[in-house]
């Protein structure tokens, strides 16, 4: 039985990684749960899988639950989720927050030598260099993807040896506005924006993706996660979502991973891996439905969040983190109504332009980056 805490319970992907653990029968047993504001649905996930340690955002819901389950082993806010990854009693923790809070989780993890089933792209972004040096010196660590990108990856690169890789292929639905021009941007309202076409998910992935930000981001965290160069990586536009990604060797030979857009299995193969386990929740991919796979090239003119991030990073440095701390931003203040959807981009753009990267090569650094940057972008147009 593998134990899991899981950072982020109350989201998108954790519920589906709850809903993975309840049909996977005595596969699995979940030990620490956290949420941040919703403590209602962590409130039930607390009674349902009795986990022994929880961690909330919520001051409301923090005396809730300290009130309701007094043996409970009860922690608050972003300390609380360092404390979770620091028990020792558990096997795999499952980074399923959204934004760069999850990155200090993350490190203790590793430092304890657990699996990281990596859901939160943010960390890799953000702290790429710093993670990859903490799995060197912690062998026993290691990180597994989620993100269904880089699952994809990581089950392709299987078929062969890592000097035999070409290049790593990313594929894109293309998000919400594909075939839209800049003109038609203008004025988009934050309800049609958060349409995803196939995948449902979070309100600020669910953005990233309209802005190809989402595409951007994977790109930096492919680079640091399989050590491939930003010469070797390409995004494709494949509306369907069934090919997850792709990795071509020297020999031409491609090896794609495919499977109807579902987080769940990407989730369980964190979990369950080097093995494939039956699951009845899972859906298998009938390919007489699957009338057309297609593909094109990414329209960089209009969705310029992939040419950012190559910027970012081939620049390397402290600039992902601006990218990341700006852009995390920039989707809140869309959502809040205060800026237009193409401002999103104007922000990316100008909080790099004034940035000079700094060595990142601990959590001090990318921390103080991260919040120059967020009040930056906040005192510039938070109107
Ligand atoms: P959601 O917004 O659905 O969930 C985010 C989770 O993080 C919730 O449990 C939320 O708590 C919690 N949270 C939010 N802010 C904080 C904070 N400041 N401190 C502590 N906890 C916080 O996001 P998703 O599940 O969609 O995404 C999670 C991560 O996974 C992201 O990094 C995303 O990029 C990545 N990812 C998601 C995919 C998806 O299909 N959803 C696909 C690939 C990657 P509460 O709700 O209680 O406030
Ligand atoms: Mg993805």
């Amino acid at each position: 039985m593998k134990r899991i805490v899981v950072l982020g319970s109350t989201g998108s992907i954790g519920t589906n990684a709850l809903e993975i653990v309840k049909s996977s029968e005595d596969r699995f047993e979940i030990v620490g749960l956290s949420g941040h504001k919703n403590y209602k649905l962590l409130i039930e996930q607390i009674k349902e899988f009795q986990p022994k340690y929880v961690s909330i955002g919520s001051e409301e819901g923090y005396k809730l639950i300290r009130r309701e389950f007094p043996n409970l082993e009860l922690y608050f806010g972003d300390r609380g989720l360092k404390e979770l990854a620091l028990k020792e009693n558990y096997d795999i923790l499952l980074t399923a927050i959204s934004g760069a809070v999850g990155i200090e989780a993350t490190v203790e993890g590793i430092k304890k030598g657990k699996r990281i089933a990596l859901a939160n792209k943010e960390t890799m972004v953000a702290a790429g260099p710093y993670i990859n040096r903490l799995l060197k010196e912690n062998p026993k660590a290691e990180i597994i993807p989620v993100d269904s990108e880089h699952s994809a990856i990581f089950q392709s690169l299987l078929g062969g040896r890592k000097n035999e890789v070409k290049k790593l292929i990313i594929t894109a639905s293309g998000g919400t506005f594909r075939g839209r021009k800049k003109e038609e941007l203008q004025d988009v309202s934050i309800e049609e924006a958060l349409k995803h076409p196939n995948w449902s998910m979070g309100k600020k992935i669910t953005i990233d993706s309209s802005t190809l930000v989402n595409k951007g981001l994977e790109v930096i965290e492919a680079h640091e996660l399989f050590g491939i160069s930003y010469d070797d990586i390409e995004v494709v536009v494949h509306p369907q979502s069934i090919i997850h990604s792709m990795v071509e060797f020297k020999d031409k030979s491609i090896i794609a991973q495919l499977g109807v857009p579902d987080m769940k299995l990407p989730i369980q193969y964190a979990f369950t891996y080097p093995e494939r386990k039956e699951n009845s929740i899972l859906e298998g991919l009938d390919f007489t439905k699957v009338t057309n796979l297609t593909f094109e090239k990414p329209d960089h003119e209009t969705f310029k969040g992939i040419k950012l991030a190559f910027k970012a990073g081939r620049i390397g440095k402290t600039m992902p983190v601006v990218l990341n701390a700006a852009n995390e931003v920039a989707v809140e203040l869309f959502l809040k109504g205060r800026i237009k959807f193409l401002t999103i981009y104007e922000i990316i753009e100008k909080a790099m332009e004034r940035h000079i990267p700094l060595e990142n090569d601990g959590i001090d650094i990318i921390k103080r980056v991260d919040l120059e940057t967020r009040e930056w972008v906040y005192s510039n147009y938070e109107v």
